[in-house]
């Protein structure tokens, strides 16, 4: 109610680069005019109850069962308090490379931003589906989206309120 009603650059702007203009005009004045987190809300309606880490493996390796089948297994998935997901491109993924005996082996680890514990049911799942993808393509490329889209239909959008959502948590009117 306080924050100034002309910020420069936009607050949608540093969210939603590479968006159209005028998706980051209407996202502002949703923000100015407080009706971001209704509006949200609204979208985004169901919850989900995947708060620990254990709940989080069997979640991600069920979608991966459905999926990616062929994929090779998962050696963790976490949680991670520390995690910034925007600045880690809406998550993370490492292939950490290990020396075991003789042979090379990769490990394949899945990090989450712990603010997805509390998020809608919707953006848990569009993140896990982003994570889940890079198992076969390493880079946001074409592959890399078109995997997320057979997945997770919506992904596209979902992505695009998953950058509101962040907008409003760590903007809060
Ligand atoms: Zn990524």
């Amino acid at each position: 109610m306080t924050s100034p009603h002309l910020a420069s650059p936009s607050v949608a702007a540093r969210y939603l680069a590479g968006y159209p203009p005028e998706l980051i005009e209407q996202a502002d004045a949703l923000h100015r005019e407080g009706r971001l987190a209704d509006h949200l809300a609204h979208r985004l309606p169901e919850r989900h109850e995947v708060r620990s880490d254990g709940a989080l493996f069997d979640y991600v390796q069920a979608l991966k069962a459905r999926h990616l089948r062929n994929a090779e297994p998962l050696n963790s998935v976490n949680y991670d308090a520390k995690l910034r997901v925007l600045q880690h491109a809406l998550g993370t993924h490492t292939r950490r490379t290990q020396v075991q005996g003789a042979k090379l082996k990769m490990r394949r680890e899945i990090r989450v931003a712990t603010l997805f514990k509390e998020a809608p049911a919707a953006l848990l799942r569009m993140i896990v589906v982003h994570e889940l993808a890079h198992l076969r393509e390493l880079e946001h490329n074409k592959a890399f989206y078109k995997l997320c889209q057979h997945m997770e239909p919506e992904y596209f959008q979902l992505e695009f309120d998953l950058r509101l959502y962040l907008m409003n948590q760590e903007n809060p009117q």
